[in-house]
């Protein structure tokens, strides 16, 4: 059995199969921000890590020890790979939606 998935359709007509975006390896992520300037539909956040590897909060920002991105608005994402295509660490996954 098959299953289905969200087709769309470029401005020509022909099928596109959005790839939405699902995670981010932080171990590999070095928090250039270049998937965040790639992305225009606000699904992507700059957050820092503590010493022990936990996700610190914005009023916090003076103790972490590095920065990673984070997926902070998924259900703005439109499937485009732009984040990925940006990143040199290969850092971002995909899914298209099965419907
Ligand atoms: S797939 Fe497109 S919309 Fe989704 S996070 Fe990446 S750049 Fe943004
Ligand atoms: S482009 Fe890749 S390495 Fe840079 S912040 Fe985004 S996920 Fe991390």
């Amino acid at each position: 059995m098959t299953t289905a998935v969200l087709t769309n359709q470029t401005f020509g007509g022909l099928d596109w199969i959005p790839q939405f975006v699902q995670t981010i390896d932080q171990a590999l992520c070095i928090g250039c921000g270049r998937c965040f300037k790639s992305c225009g539909r606000s699904v992507l956040t700059l957050r820092g890590l503590d010493d022990e590897g936990n996700l610190i909060d914005d009023d916090e920002d003076d103790e972490y020890e590095r920065k990673v991105m984070t997926i902070s608005g998924q259900q703005n994402c439109i499937g485009c790979q732009a984040c990925s295509r940006a990143c040199p660490k290969n850092c971002l996954s995909h899914l298209a939606l099965s419907l």
